[in-house]
C-alpha cells in the first residue's frame, strides 16, 4: 500500500480532523523519516524502508520558512487554526526543539496570536528535560499511549531504544493534566501476529492507565489513510464509542472519537 512523506520544513496548511486549519512543521527530513517507534501503522512507512538521504532542517531555516509562510498567509487574508508539529517521524528528536518552540510562539504571536501552537509525538523523549520545557510552551501537546501493555507497544509501536511504560506514564503525569493522550485503534494482523487493541485485554488497562494520568483530553482515533503493509483494519466509529464509553466511566469525559 502506498504511504506518504510530508515536505520539511512546512507544510499545507491540511484540514485536520482534530485540528482544524493546521499549518504543519516537519523536523525531519522531507525525503525520509526519522522516528524513535517504528509503528506498523505508520503512514510514513517503516523507518528502514524510508532512510532519509537529506538532513533534520535547522532552526535557522525552520524559522525561516515558517515566518515566509505565515506572512505570505496573513497577507492572503487566510486563516489557520493551528500551527502543528507533525510529519515525517518524531519532531521532539530534534536537537533544537526547544529554540524551534521559542520561536514558533514568538511567530505565532506576530502573525496568527489565535492560533494554537500544537505537537504531536510519541512521547519517547519526554526523559529529556529540555524536550518537557518545550512541552510546557505548547497549547495542545498531544502524547501517544496506544496501550499500557508492553508486548502490545513492542509488537506495534516498536521502540528503537529502550522503552519503560511506567517510566512514561510518570513523565504524562508530570503534566499535571496539561496534555491530551492520543490513542490509535487498530484491527488486523501484521506480519501473522495480531495488532487488535480493541479487546477488554488491552482496553481495560489502557483506560485505567488515561485516568491515572488525568489528561485535558483524548483523541481516540483509528486508520484513516494507508498502511505500509496489508492486513490491518480500521475501527468502526460504534466501537471507539464503545471504547470511550469505558474512559468516561472512570471519570474522563472529553474524549472524541475520529473514525
Ligand atoms: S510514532 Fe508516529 S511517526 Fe513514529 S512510527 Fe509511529 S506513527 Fe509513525
Amino acid at each position: 500500500m502506498s504511504t506518504i512523506l510530508f515536505p520539511s520544513p512546512v507544510f499545507g496548511p491540511v484540514h485536520s480532523r482534530r485540528l482544524g486549519r493546521s499549518l504543519g512543521v516537519n523536523l525531519l527530513p522531507g525525503d525520509g523519516k526519522i522516528c524513535s517507534f517504528d509503528c506498523v501503522y505508520c503512514e510514513c512507512g517503516l523507518n528502514d524502508e524510508r532512510r532519509p538521504a537529506s538532513r533534520m532542517p535547522s532552526r535557522s531555516e525552520v524559522a525561516d520558512e515558517l515566518e515566509r509562510t505565515l506572512k505570505r498567509m496573513r497577507g492572503e487574508g487566510r486563516e489557520i487554526d493551528a500551527i502543528t508539529y507533525a510529519g515525517n517521524g518524531e519532531p521532539t528528536s530534534h536537537p533544537e526543539f526547544l529554540a524551534v518552540v521559542r520561536d514558533t510562539r514568538a511567530l505565532r504571536d506576530k502573525y496568527f496570536p489565535q492560533a494554537k501552537v500544537c505537537l504531536l509525538t510519541n512521547a519517547t523523549h519526554l526523559d529529556r528535560a529540555e524536550v518537557r520545557e518545550a512541552i510546557e510552551l505548547i497549547d495542545r501537546p498531544c502524547l501517544k499511549l496506544d496501550a499500557a501493555d508492553r508486548d502490545y507497544i513492542e509488537r506495534v509501536n516498536r521502540p528503537n531504544a529502550r522503552y519503560d511504560l511506567d517510566e512514561v506514564m510518570g513523565w504524562m503525569k508530570s503534566f499535571h493534566g496539561r496534555c491530551i493522550i492520543q490513542t490509535m485503534f487498530i484491527k488486523g494482523t501484521f506480519e501473522g501476529k495480531s495488532v487488535d487493541n480493541t479487546t477488554d485485554q488491552y482496553v481495560l488497562p489502557w483506560a485505567d492507565a488515561v485516568a491515572s494520568i488525568a489528561p485535558e483530553g483524548v483523541d481516540i482515533y483509528t486508520l484513516a489513510r494507508d498502511t505500509p503493509r496489508d492486513g490491518m483494519q480500521h475501527v468502526p466509529l460504534e466501537e471507539l464509542e464503545r471504547i470511550a464509553g469505558v474512559l468516561r466511566s472512570r471519570g474522563v469525559h472529553d474524549v472524541h472519537c475520529y473514525p
